[in-house]
């Protein structure tokens, strides 16, 4: 799926003339295959290129309603949970400030319990040129790996640890929290969920995206936001949930984010039926997709070209070339192996996209 929009600046793409222009595979005996991956590879980078969500100024959102910069919340006055929102974790990703943005121009208030909704790395935001789909994840550490008690009470004096600082009394009695991210890797909105936690109740309860991915190593298990405190505390109900609503600016994230902003209201009590129907069009005409994400691939070159762009979800058989690594074949290491969380840019040795596999007793037609 193609985001509305252009890519007014033609962003070059690191590695992408080379891999266009080389010719590897010296013995011709995959060249066809070689030249499918060449094509796909080229579509991936095109795909990357098109933004649909414009730089806005964040001025008017600085000043807040409680006292921490860029952060809301609206209280109902009735009993209810504390619901939380974060959007902006990482600069480049606006799908989420977008939703945000337009809660706050609606004057939305919640029918009972608490809202919040806070912008976080603002200063990654402003150093984002807005058109570079790539933008700045970060000024000058990860945003979303600061979250543990050790960290933000340790020396760390980062513009991302002092930010988490300011936010941190938002988080300290939430009952909810829904993280809004955007990603480079997957063109379908998706849930990331770790195995036996709360989460995956929630998101099946949400029920848009019908993507969710689970995995069983990296982020998802580094202390993310959505891993803080209660929410990883097995005694707690707390609920805390990442939500990748698309593509970097892809203009359908904001309808992403809306949909399941609103309808977590919704399970709440929170929203009234108008104020749902205003705000929850976002549509999710994918079938329903469990996706289980195993093992990393590392690259031996800086030249990668894939015979299947991960939106796809192009299960290959085992020992089937699935990519290129310069002349090297790829091979699936397992049998229905998914190429997924494909990399942007590639250099030798570094880890050059992830293999999952569809968990079939969840594949089926949309929820
Ligand atoms: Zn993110």
């Amino acid at each position: 799926m193609r985001p509305a929009g252009h890519n007014p600046a033609g962003m070059p793409f690191e590695g992408a003339e080379a891999s266009m222009n080389e010719t590897a595979n010296p013995s011709g005996a995959g060249d066809a295959l070689l030249q499918e991956a060449e094509g796909v590879t080229a579509r991936l980078q095109e795909e990357r290129r098109h933004a649909g969500i414009a730089k806005r100024d964040l001025e008017p959102y600085r000043r807040g309603n409680i006292g921490i910069p860029y952060a809301f919340t609206f209280d109902s006055g009735q009993a209810g949970p504390h619901i939380l929102v974060t959007c902006l974790a990482h600069g480049n990703e606006p799908g989420g400030l977008e939703a945000v943005v337009a809660l706050l121009e609606r004057g939305f208030q919640p029918l009972r319990g608490r809202l919040s909704l806070a912008i976080c790395n603002v200063a990654a935001y402003e150093a984002s040129n807005g058109i570079d789909p790539y933008g700045t994840r970060f000024v000058e550490e990860d945003f979303n790996r600061v979250w543990s008690d050790e960290k933000l009470d340790g020396e760390g004096r980062t513009v991302e640890l002092e930010r988490a600082r300011e936010l941190r009394p938002l988080l300290a009695d939430a009952d909810f929290l829904l993280d809004l991210h955007a990603t480079p890797y997957e063109a379908s909105p998706y849930f990331v969920l770790r195995p036996g936690t709360r989460a995956i109740g929630l998101a099946e309860r949400i029920g848009v995206p019908h993507t969710r991915f689970f995995f069983n190593q990296g982020s998802a298990h580094a202390p993310t936001l959505s891993n803080y405190r209660q929410f990883s505390d097995p005694d707690s109900p707390a609920v805390g949930i990442t939500l990748e609503c698309g593509l970097f600016f892809a203009a359908e994230s904001k309808q992403v984010a809306l949909s399941a902003i609103a309808r977590l209201l919704q399970l709440n009590g929170m929203i009234s039926e108008a104020d749902f129907l205003a705000i929850a069009t976002g549509r999710d005409t994918r079938p329903r997709r469990d996706i289980v994400v195993e093992i990393p691939e590392f690259t031996r070159t800086a030249q990668m070209r894939f015979l299947a762009p991960p939106g796809d979800f192009r299960p290959f058989a085992k020992g089937e070339v699935a990519a290129f690594d310069g002349d090297r074949p790829v091979l699936a290491p397992f049998e229905g192996a998914l190429v997924l969380w494909i990399k942007q840019n590639f250099e030798k040795d570094v880890q050059a996209f992830m293999w999952g596999r569809m968990d079939s007793a969840a594949d089926g037609p949309p929820a």
